[in-house]
């Protein structure tokens, strides 16, 4: 009996009239764990201040728990240096701060960002934005029908025109793995740099900023244990140095006058204003909980029951699995056939099961596969067999309902 870590997570336990509800939504946003509750509690009952600015003793305290913060989250991806690390309010926000600092000064008409099929909507909108806004066009890799990405028309996509390749490390749609490291060789091949959208994998898979080698790489608190509104930019320090701010205000700049202003270098360049205290710190703790627990155990639940969905999906009849990448993460998509992904996840509700329906901020992939939306049941560490089992009970009453 493998060790349970539903004891960590309140809300696991949540009950409605009477029945544990079931939480197969995480690939939406993760439970937070007791750790991380307490940490933020901690700080508003005893540790409020302003960092970076204080003289006084909760001041102090203030930035050294802040930076400390900022260190433990560069051991955490194995930055080289905790300057590469930049605080942001999610994964959204940092590929917005990319694509206006890094896209504006570097970016220009006829240059080619690439994208692949797979992506969320907040990997795609601000590439959009820019490349309308500059000249640039956007080349997307297709996926083949497992879900993987095409690798051969990657190939024939890049060129010394292709300036930006951003990506997603593990599908939030179809649980798809990338090939990160393949992809970002093929980019640095022709000059191009690379963003990993690490939204879904940060929780999962171990990330490795210098294994990687890439430039850039965004993730949100709330998809690891942590808070809302509080995220990662990681950026090679030395890029981060060279490119233009993305806001302008207080904590940013070395001097200002009503002629000209000079900034501060990265970090501090791209934290404009008071930043987000209660979730660095909050962040910090869901950073250390993962680390206790050891992303092998993550990953052993996760795989345990992912591969225990599919199999039980697919003696259902009348049942479709969206995808069969070489290698699953996480999530499982499907379709009752012949019935509207929101009613089955209106009767999942019903029987006390919360997945989601829908098209999951990537309306080009769904046009790809055909349909409107999915059933999306995704796992992580506190979920159980037992809630395996309940997801496939309730398909099948779906089912005989529809
Ligand atoms: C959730 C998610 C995002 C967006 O994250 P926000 O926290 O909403 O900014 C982007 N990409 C992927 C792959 C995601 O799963």
């Amino acid at each position: 009996m493998s060790e349970s870590y539903e004891k960590d997570f309140p809300q696991a336990r949540l009950e409605r009239e009477g029945e544990r509800l079931v939480y197969l939504d995480n690939a939406a946003t993760t439970l937070k764990p007791r750790a991380v509750i307490d940490r933020i509690k901690a700080y508003y009952e005893s540790e409020v201040s302003n960092v970076h600015r204080g003289a006084h003793e909760l001041a102090d305290m203030g930035t050294s728990n802040y930076e400390s913060a900022r260190r433990n989250v560069a051991n955490f991806i194995n930055a080289k240096s905790p300057n590469e690390i930049v605080f942001t309010r999610g994964t959204t926000e940092g590929v917005n701060l990319v694509a206006n600092a890094f896209g504006r000064a570097n970016i220009g008409e006829g240059d080619e960002i690439i994208l692949t099929e797979l992506e969320h909507h907040s990997n795609i909108v601000p590439w959009q934005r820019l490349a309308e806004e500059v000249g640039a066009k956007i080349k997307v890799i297709p996926i083949l029908d497992s879900g993987d990405l095409d690798l051969a028309k990657y190939d024939e996509l890049l060129s010394p025109k292709t300036k930006m390749v951003s990506f997603l490390s593990i599908s939030n749609a179809l649980g798809v793995k990338n090939k990160v490291k393949q992809i970002i060789e093929k980019a640095k091949a022709v000059g191009a740099k690379t963003l990993v959208d690490a939204a879904q994998s940060v929780s999962t898979l171990k990330t490795d900023v210098q294994d990687w080698d890439c430039d850039f790489l965004v993730f949100s608190g709330h998809k690891l244990f942590g808070p809302n509104g509080i995220g990662v930019l990681y950026g090679k320090e030395q890029l981060l140095n060279e490119l233009p701010p993305y806001q302008g205000g207080g904590s940013m700049i070395d001097e200002v006058t009503f002629d000209k202003t000079t900034y501060l270098q990265t970090p501090q360049r791209y934290e404009a204003g008071t930043p987000n205290v209660a979730g660095v710190v909050g962040l910090d703790a869901a950073v250390s909980y993962l680390q206790s627990v050891g992303l092998d155990s993550v990953q052993s639940v996760e795989e345990k029951l992912v591969k225990a969905t599919v199999e039980g999906l697919r003696d259902i009849p009348g049942l479709r699995i969206f995808a069969d990448p070489e290698e699953r993460v996480n999530v499982v998509s499907f379709e009752i056939e012949g019935a509207h992904p929101s009613d089955v996840g209106h009767l999942l509700n019903q029987q006390k099961v919360a997945v989601r329906t829908g098209h999951h901020c990537c309306q080009p992939l769904m046009k790809r596969l055909g349909v409107p939306g999915t059933v999306r049941a995704s796992f992580s560490l506190y979920n159980t067999e037992e809630d395996v089992d309940r997801l496939l009970r309730a398909v099948k009453k779906t089912k005989e309902f529809l």
